[in-house]
């Protein structure tokens, strides 16, 4: 992309109603736009990240055997008057007539809706078990929304429902979902911690909650400082395995690490020493649940077991914050300048700087980076505006590409283009070829 083609509505003012620092960036890096309280038009920055972390939330969760499917926003009230959801949950559903008086809701989840699929077409254990996903967006009309899409009231959230025959072979679906989501934060460049949690109007006893510590986060925790040392890292874990999916689960929670509604002062005492106890906030990113019977009871989601008998199936739910994410990354990952992309979500992989555009020598080695880039797979944002090299620096720096290369007459009587990392700051001299040649590398695990 050439930004003198783009559209980067970049704020030079620093917008007085945005409280934390990832929304202050969102908004002058031209990536959100208000369109009312809580909802947000993604402008194509934004909207060019929005579609990377789902790309990666889809890559993880087909990696992890789960199916791809979209269900509607609009759902009709009488599955959740079935579940005796439609009284229960109270001020946060946004509910909406149809103009035959029929009581629609704008879905906050999806439960009802999956276990009506469900009954309609599976009978036998013979089709379990069964997992299914989509990513779509949900409203809940949040009493106080803030913090831009950190807590919007429309939100784009990936949700999933397995479908088990048995209480085993539900905590294996559980299991499966914490690898698949540890292996999905890490490739964003973040750490997600799974803390016990409480299940709030979902139900159920087994829920983690995934937390990525923060000092702007929501949510109070506890801890014990070790557990911040796991690294998934690229380890193989077959998905199918039973023993290897809970020695994860075992590994990942076997450490105290609860939030506020389950943190209990004596355990933590009990379990932790004193110089390994921490209490920090955290953005809750993602969270899982087995819920046992609770739908399938409410509703008829019944299967016939391998002697004929009749069973609810087991199920749980599962989700990932996709948009809430974005805020999460940049709250983790960000210095005075701007935002610093993780090489996984990066809107662009590199932005290349033409120092003095018109420049008939600079003009040529941009365009040839340009293309040279964009015949490997990377995708380039090239700055071929008229502006002063200090403003495009900025720039650059403000919207978090993690990587530039800087092309100048100067340099390019010498041969060679300057490489700098957002992150350390630090510049090599290059030949454009070689520089091309280290992109290619850096993103080879990420394409
Ligand atoms: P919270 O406690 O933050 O209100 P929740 O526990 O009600 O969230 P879940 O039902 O677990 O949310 O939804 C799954 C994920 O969706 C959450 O882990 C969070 O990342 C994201 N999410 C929930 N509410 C919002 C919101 N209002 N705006 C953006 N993302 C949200
Ligand atoms: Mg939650």
């Amino acid at each position: 992309m050439r930004l003198s083609r783009y559209f980067l509505p970049v704020l030079k003012e620093t917008p007085a109603e945005a409280q934390i620092v990832s929304h202050r960036l969102m908004l002058r890096a031209g990536m959100i736009k208000q369109a009312s309280a809580g909802i947000y038009s993604w402008l194509p920055l934004g909207y060019k990240v929005l579609r990377r972390i789902e790309q990666i939330v889809h890559e993880e969760q087909v990696r992890a055997g789960h199916i791809p499917m979209l269900m509607p926003t609009l759902q009709s009230a009488e599955l959740w008057r079935e579940s005796g959801r439609y009284e229960d949950y109270g001020e946060e559903m946004l509910r909406i007539k149809d103009r035959h008086g029929r009581d629609m809701l704008y879905g906050p989840t999806n439960e009802e809706l999956i276990t009506d699929i469900f009954r309609a077409h599976v009978s036998s254990y013979k089709d379990l078990p069964l997992t299914l996903y989509h990513i779509q967006w949900k409203f809940r009309d949040e009493i106080r929304p803030r913090f831009g899409v950190m807590r919007g009231r429309e939100f784009l959230m990936k949700d999933g429902y397995n479908f088990d025959i048995d209480k085993e072979a539900a905590l294996h679906a559980y299991n499966r979902h914490l690898v698949s989501y540890l292996r999905t934060y890490e490739r964003m460049g973040l750490q997600a911690i799974p803390m016990r949690a409480d299940s709030g109007p979902i139900g159920g006893d087994d829920t983690h909650e995934f937390l990525v510590l923060a000092e702007t986060g929501e949510s109070e925790v506890f801890y014990d400082s070790q557990i911040t040392d796991l690294r998934f890292g690229e380890r193989e874990v077959d998905y199918d395995s039973v023993e290897e999916c809970r020695a994860v689960l075992e590994e990942f929670t076997s450490r105290y690490a609860r939030t506020d509604e389950t943190h209990d002062e004596t355990v933590f005492h009990e379990q932790v020493p004193e110089d390994r106890r921490r209490s920090a906030r955290g953005i809750e990113v993602g969270q899982i649940f087995y819920f046992g019977t609770k739908y399938s009871d409410a509703m008829g989601a019944v299967v016939v077991n391998d002697k004929g008998e009749r069973m609810p199936v087991h199920m749980g739910s599962h989700g990932i914050g996709v948009s809430r994410l974005l805020g999460a990354i940049i709250e983790a990952s960000h210095d005075d300048k701007g935002i610093i992309w993780p090489e996984g979500v990066t809107p662009f992989h590199a932005g290349i700087v033409n120092l003095k555009q018109g420049d008939a020598a600079a003009d040529t080695a941009c365009e040839g980076l340009y293309n040279a880039l964009v015949v490997k797979g990377l995708d380039p944002l090239y700055d071929d505006r008229s502006e002063r090299a200090g403003a495009k620096f900025a720039t650059m720096d403000l919207i978090g590409l993690p990587w530039r290369i800087t092309v100048g007459p100067r340099g390019l009587e010498k041969g060679v283009v300057e490489l700098t990392s957002r992150r350390t700051g630090e510049s090599e001299e290059l030949a454009p070829e070689t520089a091309v040649d280290r992109l290619v590398q850096i993103y080879a695990g990420h394409l």
